[in-house]
C-alpha cells in the first residue's frame, strides 16, 4: 500500500513511521511512504505557503495553490505508475478536527486502497476552496485540536498499515483484536506464571482449547461491558454470548452483595 502525505513537515512523517513494524514493512516493500513537502510548491519568491484569512481573525491559513500543486504532482506520479489516468477519484483524506472520528472500521476499509493521500493542515487550517476540490474524506482523530495534521496522519498510517496483509508477521494477531466486531480483547498474560502474588488464570495453563476459547470470549464480554458498553449495543450476540453475559451479571451481583 502506498501512503502519500502532503505536509509542511515531511521529516516528521519520515522519522515517525520508519521504525519498528512500519519501518520493517517499508523495507520489505509492503508499504511506501511518500512525504511531499507542500512548501516545494510555493508559488511566490518568499517560499511562503500561508497568508491572513479574508475577513480578519486570528492566525494564518494555508493557501490553496501550493496544496493543489502538491496534490497534482502526486496524482501525476500515480497515473504514471499505473500508466493511465485513474477513473475513480483518488482517495484524499484531510486530517481535521471537523472530520468523522477515526475508528477501526474506517481503517479496515481504507486498508483496501492501493494509494491513500493524507493531507495535513497547519496554522488555522487550509483554504476551503482546495479542500472542496480534492478532498474525499474528512477524518479527525478525536475531539481536541492539535497544531497540525502530522500526528493524526501517523496515527492513521500506523493503524491502517497493520491491516495490510504481511505487515504483521502473524496475520492472526490483527484478527482477534479489540474493536473486532464490537468487542474488546480479553486480558493476556505471559511469563512468569506468578507476578507479585498474582497467578495467571488456571484455565490458560490447562491446554484445554475449548475452555480457553470460552474463557477468552467471556472475559472479552466482561471487559467490553465494563469499559465500552456502547460497543456491546452494536454487537449481534450469539446464544452463547447471551449466556456468558448472564453469568457475568450474576457474578457481579454476588460480588456487590458480598461488599
Ligand atoms: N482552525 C481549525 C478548526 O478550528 O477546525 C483547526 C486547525 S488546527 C490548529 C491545524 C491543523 O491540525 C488542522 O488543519 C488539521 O490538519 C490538524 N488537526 C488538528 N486537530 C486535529 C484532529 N483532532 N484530528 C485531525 N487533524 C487535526
Amino acid at each position: 500500500m502506498n501512503f502519500h502525505v502532503l505536509t509542511l513537515f515531511p521529516e516528521m512523517i519520515e522519522q515517525g513511521v520508519n521504525t519498528s513494524i512500519t519501518g520493517r514493512a517499508i523495507n520489505n516493500g509492503l508499504l511506501s511512504i511518500n512525504a511531499v513537502n507542500i512548501r516545494d510548491y510555493a508559488f511566490n519568491k518568499h517560499n511562503s505557503v500561508d497568508d491572513y484569512p479574508y475577513g480578519g481573525g486570528a492566525g494564518m491559513l494555508m493557501q490553496a495553490e501550493p496544496v493543489y500543486l502538491a496534490y497534482e504532482a502526486v496524482k501525476e506520479q500515480i497515473d504514471k505508475r499505473k500508466q493511465e489516468p485513474q477513473k475513480h477519484p483518488l482517495r484524499v483524506v484531510y486530517l481535521s478536527p471537523q472530520g468523522d472520528v477515526f475508528n477501526q472500521k474506517m481503517a479496515e476499509e481504507m486498508a483496501q486502497e492501493e494509494d491513500l493521500v493524507l493531507l495535513c493542515g497547519h496554522y488555522e487550517g487550509i483554504d476551503e476552496r482546495v479542500l472542496e476540490e480534492i478532498v474525499t474524506d474528512y477524518v479527525s482523530i478525536g475531539d481536541y485540536v492539535l497544531t497540525g495534521g502530522e500526528l493524526p496522519a501517523m496515527v492513521m498510517i500506523d493503524t491502517i498499515s497493520r491491516l495490510v496483509p504481511g505487515v504483521l508477521h502473524n496475520d492472526v494477531s490483527a484478527e482477534f483484536e479489540s474493536f473486532q466486531d464490537n468487542l474488546l480483547e480479553y486480558p493476556q498474560y505471559t511469563k512468569p506464571a506468578v507476578f507479585e502474588g498474582k497467578a495467571v488464570p488456571e484455565v490458560l495453563l490447562s491446554g484445554h482449547h475449548a475452555n480457553i476459547r470460552r474463557w477468552r470470549l467471556k472475559e472479552s464480554l466482561r471487559k467490553t461491558k465494563q469499559r465500552r458498553p456502547d460497543l456491546l449495543q452494536h454487537r449481534v450476540l450469539s446464544k452463547e454470548e447471551e449466556a456468558l453475559l448472564e453469568e457475568i451479571a450474576q457474578e457481579e451481583s454476588t460480588q456487590s452483595e458480598e461488599l
